[in-house]
């Protein structure tokens, strides 16, 4: 009888440092998700107050919605489960579907600093603007070269744009197509503040509301 008692414990702590395992062992994958969802978050709040609310309203008339016939925003940035195939991947932009062919129109005042059409982008164009780039996927027409240079041609919207060029606000740079990795029409549009990659809702918003405040 004296012998069963200590085997029986020792069993039960076992049953114990097994589950206390399991439990830790949970906790800290909970804890590296967790880090890893909050962590973007972070990173996209802590670039909006010091960077860009602190503009003024007068600074914030200088930006453009960049689409016209605007329809709906059909994907956020962030993390979204891929559309094709399985897993997960994060998405640097924001979607804006409008229909096929509505012009694009340049969001801030800036330079053309690159052209592409090869990538899952597509047609593409970005500008830049100081510490902002804008990023315009999936456009219409292709990228040209000649003697003169680079140049975004969609000829049947009139539209012509050259690397190195100078746009004002509100230029139309192109149409919405299909060019590129894509589902339906929209124009996906990615921004960067310093080189990082930020959440262009955020930046929109703080848009709408300061070029509506009163001044
Ligand atoms: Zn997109």
């Amino acid at each position: 009888m004296s012998g069963v008692f200590p085997r029986q414990r020792h069993k039960k702590h076992k049953t114990t440092v097994k589950r206390f395992l399991l439990f830790a062992g949970l906790s800290l994958i909970s804890l590296i998700l967790w880090g890893v969802i909050t962590q973007h978050r972070v990173t996209a709040s802590e670039v909006m107050p010091t960077q860009i609310t602190t503009n003024t309203n007068t600074y914030w008339q200088g930006g453009s919605f960049p689409v016209e016939n605007f329809q709906a925003y059909t994907s956020p940035y962030g993390y979204r489960r891929s559309p094709r195939g399985s897993g997960t991947e994060f998405h640097r932009g924001l979607d804006i579907a409008a229909p096929e062919g509505s012009y694009i129109r340049n969001w801030w005042a800036g330079q053309v600093v690159s052209l592409s059409d090869n990538t899952a982008c597509g047609t593409s164009i970005t500008i830049q603007s100081g510490e902002w780039k804008h990023i315009y996927c999936h456009l219409k027409g292709h990228v040209e070269t000649d003697n003169q240079g680079m140049y975004l041609s969609d000829r049947s919207g009139g539209i012509q744009i050259w690397k190195g060029q100078q746009i004002p606000t509100g230029t139309r740079i192109g149409r919405v197509g299909m060019t590129g990795r894509t589902t339906g029409p929209h124009l996906h549009w990615g921004l960067k503040y310093a080189d990082k990659y930020i959440d262009p809702a955020l930046v929109l918003r703080e848009m709408y509301r300061r070029q509506t405040a009163s001044n």
